[in-house]
């Protein structure tokens, strides 16, 4: 029962996770510090409920700051056959190593941003 119980809540928490950063990247060109809030909230969910926030929300944001990506506010590399993507907001840097079959999908979402 108790079991049952926290699939259930777990499953509500990854609602509301892709509730609010699809919210933030709806609302990052209008009021960046709240579409910050809203990623903030969704990786306390994620932490709370020890859910994986999809692979595709991970791209949406910085990981350290939490400012959502976008235009402007960060940078997309190819290096030595990576993806780099720097924060222009904290400079955090992350790598994708090319040739893996989610950077093709993560270079398409990236272009949608
Ligand atoms: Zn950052």
């Amino acid at each position: 029962m108790l079991k049952r119980e926290k699939e259930r809540e777990r499953e509500i928490a990854m609602e509301r996770i892709v509730y609010l950063i699809e919210r933030a990247e709806k609302f990052k060109n209008v009021d960046y510090e709240l579409a910050r809030r809203y990623v903030e909230l969704a990786t306390r969910i994620a932490m709370k409920y020890r859910v994986r926030i999809p692979k595709k929300f991970k791209l949406y944001f910085c990981k350290k700051c939490l400012y959502p990506y976008k235009a402007e506010r960060f940078r997309v590399r190819i290096y030595k056959s990576k993806v780099v993507i720097t924060c222009l907001n904290c400079m955090y840097i992350r790598r994708f190593q090319l040739g893996d079959r989610d950077v093709q999908r993560t270079r398409n979402d990236l272009q949608s941003i």
